[in-house]
């Protein structure tokens, strides 16, 4: 035995290793006790007077008092975002509206931890992910979209893009400042101005938004900022005065969007709800894969809509693989969102919860084989065990229904065919996933599946010139990229694609 090998067995293993608590202080944020709507640069008092409780689901605390906008709040910020691209925006100069881009993007990127923190607090997602993908994100897209602003002749030549006007936005909960940024970002490098509305659950981000908004000295009503729920959503699509909107959330929502603007002439653009397939193939490097298979589901505790929720893995490394991932499921830890060793944290909203849970129930009641490492979870809060699936069948609603929770379900596969052939069975088409070593399968794979985003030997990445968007029953329309930003504009004697 050589020397190194003898150092190598006294090398003192701890046998039951356990992390000391490293919390994030959230002293960073100071929150109001209550929220107004931001309008026209200022901050006014809901028509109605109504206000809801915005709570943290780490420990089901309030935070603040959050407005709830109703029709004439709607309607108030449509005439303040119209002003405000009449008298100025609409008109100023493309350096003009980049240099306001710039700044927002420098102000994010220098109260980063203000915002990470704040984002976990009441999202409920790990601090190191807020910390190191949200905000970075969010930056990274005012920073490209900024650069784009004084260039969209060279990016569309021969086109004259010119804006659209009043873009209404509609934002989900799962990535509140990201999704902001996605939209706004595009918009305003276009030349158009906003009305945005965050998820209910999740509003304290696009509030504190408005702070850098001031700061950034950014003109009256250039960006309204509206809370409320769906009906506050629906009073967007339906005002006479937006041009466009901008959805992303669920394919029920985006339906009844599509069906309300049906024959008005807005442009729209939807993005939907996902199921993708992570594909392994048996010459992936399979420890490489296994920690893409973990990222793919139990990121932001599978609050994605591009989640790999369905891991298909060719059947001749099916037990090795499982294996691989069961032992992986232990050291996750699950927890305190604010807690910078957590990878797993709280599930959103007690509804999303019941949801998880009921479609786990169903998952369980088909016949498919239910695994959960062992967890110990906190008493208050919502949480959930990262949980997999095996002996699924493709009818099983587990493998057909979006869960947008910490599950994944896996199926089995013999031949690249039957992997596409599975893989597409799915009424969604927003990304995939496939492992393999064999640059050509990469590229045979990619065009036949049906997904707006297709990751090789990677997954759940993101980055603000690359466009996402979904087939199908996931939408349409592309986000990010060059061709993010052709839903904010118009061009001259084209004829607009309704939903273009
Ligand atoms: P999720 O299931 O992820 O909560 P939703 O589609 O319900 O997704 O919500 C996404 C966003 O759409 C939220 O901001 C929500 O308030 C808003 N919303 C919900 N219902 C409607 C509606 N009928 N019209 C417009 N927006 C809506």
């Amino acid at each position: 035995m050589s020397e190194l090998e003898r150092k190598q067995d006294r090398a003192p293993v701890p046998a039951d290793w356990t992390y000391a608590p490293a919390p994030e202080s959230t002293d960073i944020v100071s929150l109001q006790d209550r929220y107004g709507l931001f309008v026209g640069g200022e901050w006014v008092e809901p028509a109605s007077g109504e206000y809801f409780t915005t709570i943290s689901p780490r420990d089901e605390e309030p935070l603040a008092g959050v407005a709830q906008a109703g029709r004439e709040d709607v309607d108030r910020a449509v005439g303040a975002a119209r002003d405000a691209f009449q008298n100025g925006w609409g008109k100023a100069s493309a350096a003009e509206r980049a240099k306001y881009l710039f700044r927002i993007a420098r102000i994010l990127q220098e109260r980063s931890r203000e915002f990470a923190v704040l984002e976990s607090l009441n999202g409920g997602k790990p601090i190191k992910e807020s910390r190191d993908v949200d905000l970075p994100l969010a930056a990274a897209h005012f920073f490209y979209y900024a650069g784009w602003a004084d260039k969209l002749e060279y990016a569309f030549p021969n086109r004259t893009p010119k804006p659209i006007g009043v873009a209404g936005q509609i934002i989900p909960w799962n990535f509140p400042l990201l999704m902001l940024a996605w939209k706004v970002a595009p918009a305003l490098a276009a030349g158009n101005t906003v009305v945005l509305k965050p998820a209910e659950t999740t509003p304290l981000t696009a509030l504190l938004f408005c702070d850098v908004l001031r700061q950034a000295e950014l003109p009256a009503g250039v960006v309204n900022i509206l809370t409320g729920d769906g009906r506050t959503g629906a009073e967007i699509v339906k005002h006479p005065g937006t041009d466009k909107i901008a959805f992303t959330g669920s394919t029920e929502v985006g339906k009844a969007i599509q069906r309300e603007l049906a024959g008005t002439g807005k442009k729209l653009t939807l993005e939907l709800g996902g199921k993708a397939a992570n594909i392994i193939f048996d010459d992936a490097a399979l420890d490489q894969a296994v920690e893409g298979i973990v990222n793919g589901i139990y990121f932001n505790q599978g609050h994605v809509c591009c989640a790999g929720s369905r891991l298909f893995v060719q059947e001749s490394i099916y037990e090795q693989t499982i294996d691989k991932l069961k032992r992986r499921l232990t050291t996750l830890r699950v927890g305190d969102p604010l807690d910078k060793n957590t990878d797993v944290g709280a599930i959103n909203s007690s509804m999303q919860l019941e949801k998880i849970a009921e479609l786990v129930e169903s998952g369980k009641e088909e016949g498919a084989e239910i695994y959960q490492p062992p967890c110990r979870l906190p008493e208050k809060g919502y949480w959930f065990v990262p949980t997999v699936f095996t002996n699924v069948a493709q009818s099983y609603r587990i493998a057909q229904e979006e869960i947008f929770g910490p599950v994944l379900s896996v199926l089995t596969f013999r031949t690249p065919d039957e992997a596409v052939e599975k893989a597409n069975n799915t009424p969604y088409g927003l990304s995939a996933g496939v492992w393999t070593e064999k640059g050509s399968r990469i590229l045979a794979m990619a065009q036949r599946l049906r997904a707006g985003v297709v990751w090789a030997n990677t997954f759940n990445r993101f980055d603000p010139t690359s466009p996402f968007g979904g087939y199908k029953e996931s939408g349409f329309g592309r986000e990010g990229g060059l061709h993010g930003l052709e839903p904010y504009l118009k061009f001259d004697g084209e004829t607009e694609e309704w939903g273009g």
